[in-house]
């Protein structure tokens, strides 16, 4: 089965990925982990892409679809993945459908994650104190808040089009929100 997490930043889909990952058994794939452990090893990739990252602003296509190439190519990734942070514009996800169909595989199931906005910046604002997390600045959660409506907003579209689409409410306990989740997965 593969699943994509969408939501905007803030809205829980790392902590929501996590858990569905240990109830399903799928892996959990995020690129925005990908990416910062790129920039902590100080890669080629995450040279490139801290640039974009520090300023809330998406890491180009162009480098992230050979992410996502690699992703999806993951031997442990051939039972169904959970994607997590991607795909995030329209070419990304014309590209996991691309890549997904040369395997015989398709998207299954497309989670949104819906938080007011006053509550995304509240939880983003708490956790730059907790995890120090460089791209949590007030300057960088507004811009990276603007970048989802303009980018990765237009997917709630394609999907909902494709018939995969199933809103989630991302308030409440942890656990509410994980049973949510578990009930439109159906394990
Ligand atoms: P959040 O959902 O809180 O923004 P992520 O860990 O998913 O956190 O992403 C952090 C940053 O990493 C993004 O602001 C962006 O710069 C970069 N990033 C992660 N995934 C992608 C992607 N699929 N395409 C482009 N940029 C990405």
């Amino acid at each position: 089965m593969n699943i994509i997490l969408l939501g905007p930043p803030g809205s829980g889909k790392g902590t929501q990925g996590a858990l569905l990952s240990q109830r399903t058994g799928l892996p959990r794939v995020s690129t925005g982990d990908l990416l910062r452990s790129a920039v902590q090893r100080d890669t080629p990739l995450g040279r490139e892409a801290k640039q974009y990252m520090d300023q809330g602003l998406l890491v180009p296509d162009a480098v992230i679809l050979g992410l996502i190439e690699e992703v999806l190519a993951l031997p442990e990734a051939a039972n169904g993945i959970i994607m997590d942070g991607f795909p995030r514009t329209v070419a990304q996800a014309e590209a996991v459908d691309r890549l997904l169909a040369e395997r015989q595989t398709a998207v299954d199931r497309v989670l949104s994650i819906d938080v007011p906005e006053e509550e995304l910046v509240r939880r983003m604002t708490g956790r730059a104190r907790v995890e120090g997390r460089v791209d949590d600045t007030p300057e960088t959660i507004r811009q990276r808040l603007v970048v989802y409506e303009e980018q990765t907003a237009p997917l709630v579209a394609y999907y909902n089009e494709r018939g995969l689409l199933t809103g989630v409410s991302g308030m409440g306990r942890i656990e509410e929100i994980a049973e949510r989740v578990e009930e439109v997965v159906g394990r």
